[in-house]
């Protein structure tokens, strides 16, 4: 919009704001007691926060009263809004033009107030770039200052990563979409990427932004040191481009410099458990099938009592472990814990009173300040001694090691708990934060001011006594100051000293010059003090922040603790053993459980009489030998359950937690891969048959002889005999012809594949056990070796209800069939068909036949 012709000094000074705003956002410009929006903004801010559009010099205008302004800023963002703040900068004078200055502008990825964040999850920013090395990543929680980067010459292997991830925001070169689709590298990577990208905020920059060498400058700037090399970041690493990107735009939205950014790690794909996209929703790891926290893996194992414990552990699952080591370290904190339940209890319980660490210094370090923010720093503070006391208690080197990495920090405060009121407002402005007794200048300002109120009552009391008028009063307005009210039925008695300043409705106020005096005095020592204990707050962050670095330390070792008692504390109630990890082949899970299903079982069982209890299940799969188990068995005996119960104790074993077991041996992972029921994708309308192949290519052309894979149903999207085929081809292919191979689980209803555990070395039968009884299936929900003898289908669409007459009706039907065409010939009739078309090459097993 054009300004108008003839401007006012302040419209001049809006329109230059406006023009300076680097992002596309809407301009909230600090009037008084409003933040007013004009124009277009503020056509679109009424629009989205529902406030009252109003017209003033022909302009449009919409306003939001400054105390409320949270609440707008998180609608705004909701509605994919960015939003910039122009702040008053001094107090106002009449007649004068105050100053003001974009302070702030908000966006969804670099939003670092309270209000705005999920308290247990990480807020990315991420930026991308791409060439023909391969992917470059960069990601950065401007909240906690967690920032990472990565290059991946493989760029579908980072999609997991980012999946889990989740970012607010993205950051990406103008024209990508373009360049990548011309880049050989990222034809695996790009369909992938596109369903993440679908649906989340977006913003691109000017791609030399995104040139690497510069970067890394603004990189090494942001961190304060001269070189990346203390953190094994070469200075022509790739990833420094959108590393440099994410410090620009970081820098633009804070209106300066992140301050609290302390180191830069590489994310390695190859030192992680990667878990695909398609993995960590089938295995509802963060989310379930329904869209929701309920019911996931993470909300199984979530023990933790702080927000910050509460992310770690959202960051150790996002990237389970490679590192024994570091795994056993988990593994054996835990087992300290579990060992003294009533010293967990207390740790546990003093947990509670810390506060969110990382996310209190992000704030002061980037100039969000409050005075609460202390307050929560102190309260932490004064819990971290009793919290070290306790772990000293305990005689293992893991948790000695824990409390010797947490440092007390005893004149920090001791400080605070001098300087702050107990009670602390949420505003800087309100005052009142600063507790008596810390500052003789505010102690004197304050009692000046007390001294003041005293006098003030004195005065109504006396000026009552004199004049005779029992209600006469002293008020106070911001407008006028303070005033001797007197009600209009009085007026006749009021002194000739006084003076007329103001008429309401019903009464009179009067000045004497004795009270305009006093009202000097009050209202320069009130400002005065605000001002003292303002500064006074400047110089106690100022003192926090020289230890910034020890803070985020020990605010790191409260997280791992807050993790790993809550751990200890859910082994504990549930019955979780400790993994034996090392570098074998071999997966042996002795009476293994479904973490989440059997939660849910036993939640059910409260009050209900008769509901089953979970039934646990062993498994064996070693690469080498008994490397592929497939589990046959009707519809409802637990398959599904069974294989994907397995592939949550491998996942959780490699994050450091505890299983539901009695005993977990596990030769580590590199990959977990899953083709399991596709509910969601039904939702979304793709066809269920490519959905299934497309992930089914993609396990069978990157899963190792170290990988774990789980496949359950392959080819039911499509006709028995194709579907029956494929699955045939898959198992060869995952056996190949090596000495090793994936260990797999493979749950089908297809009883003709049980054929190959006599043709392929390595694979073994097993079957999900059902009794029959009166005609009647009973569920045992127990894995056994060997095959499914019989197909109990109609049995379980009886159990559903389909009317006796269907259910009689099919019966015959099978038997007939049964007695006409045996499973080897439909199968040899499959392949023949498939030959017959040319489509179906035979491989060499199939020829056995
Ligand atoms: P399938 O894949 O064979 O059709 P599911 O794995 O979906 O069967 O299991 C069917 C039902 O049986 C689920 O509702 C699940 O809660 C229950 N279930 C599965 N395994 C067990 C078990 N080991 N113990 C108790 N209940 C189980």
């Amino acid at each position: 919009m054009e300004p108008a012709p003839k401007l006012t000094p302040m419209m001049q000074q809006y329109w230059e704001v406006k023009k300076a705003i680097p992002v596309g956002a809407l301009l909230m410009f600090r009037m008084g007691d409003f933040y007013e929006m004009f124009g277009e903004d503020a056509e679109l801010g009424s629009r989205i926060l529902g406030v009252t559009l109003t017209q003033r010099g022909g302009m449009a205008m919409a306003g939001v009263p400054y105390h409320a302004v949270d609440a707008y800023l998180a609608r705004a963002l909701g509605a994919g809004v960015k939003v910039a703040i122009c702040d008053q900068m001094e107090t106002p004078k009449p007649g004068q033009l105050v100053r003001r200055q974009l302070t702030r502008i908000l966006t969804p990825g670099t939003t670092i107030e309270d209000n705005q964040l999920q308290a247990s999850r990480n807020h990315f920013l991420l930026a991308l770039d791409a060439d023909k090395r391969g992917l470059h990543a960069a990601w950065l929680d401007l909240s906690t200052g967690e920032f990472q980067v990565s290059t991946e010459t493989s760029p579908a292997n980072l999609l997991p990563l980012l999946t889990a991830l989740d970012p607010k925001e993205l950051l990406l070169p103008a024209g990508s979409t373009e360049r990548w689709a011309t880049l050989p590298i990222l034809a695996g990577f790009l369909p992938g990427w596109q369903a993440f990208a679908q649906g989340r905020s977006r913003t691109d920059l000017d791609p030399w932004r995104f040139e690497p060498s510069s970067g890394g400058q603004l990189v090494a700037k942001a961190l304060n040191v001269h070189s990346l090399d203390g953190f094994g970041i070469l200075p022509d690493h790739p990833a420094l481009g959108p590393a440099g990107a994410l410090i620009h735009y970081a820098t633009e939205t804070l209106c300066a410099r992140p301050a609290n950014l302390r180191t830069l790690r590489e994310y390695r794909s190859s030192k992680a458990l990667l878990l695909d996209p398609a993995t960590l929703r089938n295995l509802e790891i963060f989310t379930s099938s329904s869209g929701s926290r309920i019911g996931t893996l993470i909300e199984t194992v979530d023990g933790t009592a702080t927000p910050a414990g509460a992310r770690l552990l959202e960051t150790w699952l996002a990237a389970p472990s490679l590192d024994l080591e570091e795994l056993r370290g988990r593994h054996a904190t835990i087992g300290a814990f579990l060992e003294a339940p009533g010293a967990v209890g207390e740790l546990r319980e003093l947990m509670r009173g810390v506060r969110d660490i990382p996310r209190i210094l992000g704030r002061l370090q980037n100039r969000l300040r409050n005075p609460r923010e202390l307050g929560g720093l102190r309260d932490t503070l004064r819990v971290i001694p009793d919290l070290r006391s306790v772990l000293t208690t305990f005689d293992h080197p893991a948790v000695s090691n824990l409390g010797g990495r947490l440092r007390e920090f005893p004149e920090l405060a001791d400080l605070l708990t001098r300087a702050l009121a107990e009670e602390l407002p949420g505003k800087l402005e309100d005052g009142g934060y600063i507790g008596d007794g810390h500052d003789e200048e505010l102690d004197r300002l304050r009692g000046l001011t007390r001294g003041n109120q005293a006098w003030l009552t004195e005065l109504e009391r006396s000026e009552q006594a004199r004049t005779g008028i029992k209600n006469l009063k002293i008020k106070y307005s911001g407008a006028f100051g303070y005033a001797i009210e007197i009600s209009k039925s009085n007026l006749h008695n009021v002194p000739p000293e006084y003076i007329r300043r103001q008429t309401l409705v019903n009464a009179e106020r009067f000045i004497t010059e004795d009270l305009k005096k006093k009202e000097t005095e009050i209202l320069h020592a009130d400002e005065r003090a605000l001002a003292r204990e303002q500064t006074l707050f400047q110089e106690l962050v100022s003192t926090v922040l020289l230890d910034a670095a020890p803070l985020a330390e020990a605010a790191r070792v409260l997280a791992e603790i807050d993790v790993l008692a809550g751990w200890a504390n859910l082994a504990r109630l549930n019955h979780w053993c400790r993994p034996e990890v090392d570098d074998s082949d071999e997966l042996i899970i002795e009476e293994g459980r479904h973490p989440v299903v059997e939660q849910r079982l036993r939640k059910d069982a409260h009050g209900l009489a008769g509901s089953t209890s979970f039934v646990p299940n062993d498994t064996t799969l070693v690469a080498s030998d008994e490397q592929i188990a497939l589990i046959t068995g009707p519809n409802m005996a637990g398959k599904s359950t069974y294989i994907r119960q397995v592939a949550l104790i491998v996942i959780l074993a490699q994050t450091g937690c505890w299983v539901p077991a009695k005993r977990l041996k596990l030769g580590l992972v590199d990959r977990v891969f899953s083709r399991v029921g596709a509910s969601d994708e039904l939702a979304r309308g793709n066809s269920t048959f490519m959905v299934e192949m497309n992930e089914t290519a993609n396990i069978l052309h990157h899963a190792t002889a170290r990988s774990l894979v789980i496949l359950d149903e392959i080819g039911r999207g499509t006709s028995t005999y194709d579907g029956l085929s494929i699955a045939w081809a898959v198992v060869e292919h995952l056996h190949g012809s090596g000495a090793s191979g994936a260990r797999t689980l493979f749950a089908t209803h297809y009883h003709e594949l049980t054929q190959l555990e006599k043709r392929l070395p390595r694979v073994r039968n097993h079957c999900v056990a059902v009794k029959e009884w009166n005609d009647e299936i009973i569920f045992v929900r127990q894995v056994i070796r060997g095959a499914a003898d019989r197909s109990y289908g109609i049995h379980v669409a009886r159990l559903a209800g389909l009317p006796d007459s269907v259910v009689e009706r099919a019966k015959v039907i099978l038997a007939k069939l049964e007695a006409d065409d045996s499973s080897h010939n439909l199968l040899r009739l499959a392949l023949r068909r498939g030959k017959g078309s040319g489509e179906i090459p035979e491989s060499p097993q199939l020829s056995l036949f």
